[in-house]
């Protein structure tokens, strides 16, 4: 079964979210639970969180169809001690934000190098942030995005995702969450059936198939190779549909959340019916 959805508003409290995935369609969803661009977010009030679990339960979305993403301010490998450490408050705040909700996912960014540090050390950083915060809490799983390499990102190279996971003690509570955008900035190409099989081969043989948790499918508006991050709505990028016929149709994709983060809120409807006619469910 794909699990097929968008990233969805939560204006007006998270026990909105599943509403607002219900009116598109979708069957997966992901969200904030706090203020993406603030560090210190509200509590999550008794009462949010009775309403957010009853109404997925409602609308029949299990926590495997829910990806929940942390701050865009945390910084789990910052070069200096004390970002990192406001930075690690934080990121055991969002995990146990995800506790309180019923969830067991989080997806995160890894964590950039500032040019303060070189990649290898700030990769080691990131792997203590997690064994920290994992220690603390309980069942919920990080979830590292790959990124685009924009700027001093680390998570751009399959290589990177692996030694982040080969430091993390627990590796039952460590995940990935690939975007289709990010891979293709970073510079691997999804263009044809093709040089999909050679990407998700080449996922598989430095890091797992076992640790994919989730997906987030955009097209990009910026070419292969270019490292900046840039999404578009399906078909309309530099990637075309190609890869998205072949995650719908590949059964290694089943049971985890596919997730659009296009720009265009008024399309995911039809790019989730669309994803729909391209699975065999
Ligand atoms: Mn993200
Ligand atoms: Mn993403
Ligand atoms: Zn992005």
């Amino acid at each position: 079964m794909k699990f097929i959805g968008a990233h969805v508003s939560t204006a007006g409290g998270v026990e909105n979210a599943p509403m607002n995935a219900e009116q598109i369609g979708a069957n997966a969803f992901a969200m904030f639970t706090k203020n993406q661009r603030q560090w210190e977010g509200k509590p999550l009030t008794a009462a949010s969180q009775k309403a957010f679990k009853e109404r997925c339960e409602q609308h029949g979305y299990s926590k495997a169809q829910i990806l929940p993403h942390d701050s865009y301010l945390i910084n789990l490998g910052h070069p200096e001690d004390e970002p990192l450490e406001k930075s690690r408050a934080a990121f055991i705040d969002e995990m146990e934000r995800c506790q309180f909700l019923g969830l067991e996912l989080l997806n995160f960014h890894p964590g950039s190098h500032l040019k303060k540090t070189d990649p290898e050390s700030c990769l080691a950083t990131i792997a203590e942030s997690l064994n920290q915060a994992l220690a603390v809490t309980e069942g919920v799983v990080a979830v590292i995005e790959n990124t685009a390499g924009q700027g001093t990102n680390l998570g751009y190279r399959f290589e990177q995702l692996a030694t982040i996971i080969d430091q993390v003690d627990d590796k039952s509570r460590v995940g990935v969450c690939l975007d289709t955008c990010h891979l293709f900035a970073a510079g691997y190409d999804l263009r044809d059936r093709q040089a999909c099989e050679e990407t998700f081969a080449e996922f598989e043989r430095l890091v797992g198939f076992e640790y994919l948790r989730g997906m987030h499918l955009n097209d990009s508006k910026k070419p292969l190779d270019s490292h900046v991050d840039r999404h578009e709505s399906l078909g309309d990028g530099e990637i075309g549909m190609a890869p998205f016929e072949y995650i719908m149709a590949d059964d290694r994709f089943d049971g985890i959340p596919l997730v659009l983060e296009t720009p265009n809120p008024d399309r995911w409807a039809d790019e989730i019916a669309m994803l729909r006619r391209f699975s065999e469910d």
